[in-house]
């Protein structure tokens, strides 16, 4: 136990082959004693670790492949505000007052990745603006019902653009118009990651790569072991998402390992990538299994789509991939596709973030299901502060309920499967 199987991880990503130089690092051998242990070396642990060592605080992370082979270095890079389930889901859970508080938090988290980019000068192709487009007559309900409620009740400004004006900025026939996101936006993740794995090591955070975890010894010193060494801390963070496994296994119940996929197209120029994007932003449709896509810095299509239920990657992976880009924009029947892959989202039951602590020093966080770009870093920020002795607002995210997936781990796939089959035969039905 420790890390799920992941075949995908052979998987070709455009984002590997442009990525910037990275010094691989040791994996832990022995004992070792820091502050704070800890598992993953994504964007929420990168995130924490950087935090907590610039407080002086000593860290290390074990990572059990590279820093960014998981979801972090994967993902289709959109950093949005909120969270991987509706504004008003999450009112429903915890009344408004928390609710207005974790959205404030959220557009928090969208403005790190900007000052982070900008402190620690990050090449990651930061580009602004982002656009959810509707499908169906509900989902321009939908759409104008959100934004409504994030100007009234949470003083957010986004644009409605008729279809029309969609027309012009996204050339597809697809959607019913756009709401236009100006503060949200996108980037290479990879790059982004390793950015900020370099700004973690100049900050004096050790990394052990190739170092997985198959132990966590929850104690008034807790341990986490690796096959050939063990950290002890004064605190552990898990920072696995949906590839950590059999470590927690409480933890493990309340997510689902979900994999979505990406492909890449052929390089396509700039006036014909202009012709499809007008003015180089994001897109994602609100379709329960949907599809997100946006223009990378070599004019390729970075499509994304196609969500699947099992650890295993689906058949014909490549040629759905040129499906649902051609239904989105037909003008690229004769584009192709130069990289597929994927990797795994955490969905919790509800969709909402699940952080939090379990005993007196072990933090978690998890349940990013699909919406992490952004909302990692601030997971990190906000664990760090709870460390060093202001837990006031990872009190708020405590609150939000979470319960495990019915019938544990042998069910919660079939039970999933069964939910997102319902809910793909509403969005096609209506
Ligand atoms: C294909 C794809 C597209 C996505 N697109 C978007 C998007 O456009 N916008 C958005 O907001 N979100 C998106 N996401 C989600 C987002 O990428 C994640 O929420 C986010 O990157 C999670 O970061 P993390 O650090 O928590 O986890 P990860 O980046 O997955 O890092 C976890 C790390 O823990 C390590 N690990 C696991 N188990 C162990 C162990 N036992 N010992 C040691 N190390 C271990 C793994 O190797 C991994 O490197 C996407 C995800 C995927 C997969």
């Amino acid at each position: 136990m420790g890390t799920i199987r992941d075949r995908d991880a052979a998987l070709d990503s455009w984002y590997a082959t442009t990525a910037l130089p990275w010094p691989a690092q040791p994996p832990l051998a022995g004992r070792e004693r820091v502050d704070v242990a800890i598992l993953g070396g994504g964007l929420t642990g990168l995130s924490a670790a950087l935090e907590l060592a610039q407080h002086g605080l000593k860290v290390a992370i074990l990572e059990a492949h590279r820093v960014g082979w998981g979801a972090s270095g994967r993902s289709g890079g959109q950093g949005i505000f909120g969270y991987g389930c509706d504004q008003s889901k999450i009112t429903a859970l915890v009344g408004r007052e928390d609710s207005r508080k974790l959205f404030e938090w959220s557009v928090e988290g969208v403005n790190l990745l900007r000052e982070r980019i900008a402190r620690y000068r990050i090449d990651c192709d930061w580009r602004d603006g982002h656009a959810h487009v509707p499908i169906k007559p509900r989902q321009v309900t939908e759409l104008r019902a959100w934004q409504r409620d994030l100007q009234e009740n949470f003083g957010y400004e986004t644009e409605w653009w008729e279809r029309d004006r969609q027309r012009q900025e996204i050339a597809s026939d697809r959607y019913l118009g756009a709401l236009f996101d100006a503060k949200s936006g996108h980037l290479h993740p990879l790059n982004y990651t390793l950015g900020l794995g370099h700004a973690a090591l100049a900050a004096g955070v050790r990394i052990f790569e190739q170092s997985a975890v198959v132990e966590l010894v929850r104690a008034n010193k807790p341990v986490l072991r690796t096959a050939m060494g063990e950290l002890e801390a004064d605190f552990v963070v898990l920072a696995g998402n949906a590839y950590v496994q059999g470590i927690v296994p409480e933890l493990d119940a309340r997510v689902m390992p979900a994999g979505t996929y990406i492909g890449a197209s052929e390089p396509i120029g700039p006036e014909r990538m202009q012709s499809l994007i007008r003015s180089d932003i994001a897109v994602a449709d609100i379709n329960w299994a949907l599809d997100y896509f946006r223009p990378s810095s070599d004019h390729r299509l970075l499509f994304g789509g196609r969500a699947s239920y099992s650890t295993l990657q689906p058949l014909n992976l490549r040629a759905t991939m040129i499906s649902r880009m051609t239904r989105v924009f037909p003008q690229l029947a004769d584009v192709k596709l130069d990289h597929v892959w994927g990797g795994y989202v955490d969905i919790s039951l509800n969709r909402a973030p699940h952080w939090g602590r379990i005993g007196p020093n072990v933090y978690f966080a998890q349940g990013f299901s699909g919406h992490g770009v952004a909302a990692t870093g601030l997971a990190g920020r906000i664990i760090a502060e709870a460390i060093r002795g202001q837990a006031s607002r990872l009190d708020v995210y405590a609150r939000i309920p979470h319960y495990p997936f019915p019938g544990g781990r042998a069910l919660r796939t079939p039970l999933l499967v069964a939910a997102m089959a319902w809910y793909k035969l509403r969005d096609a039905l209506w």
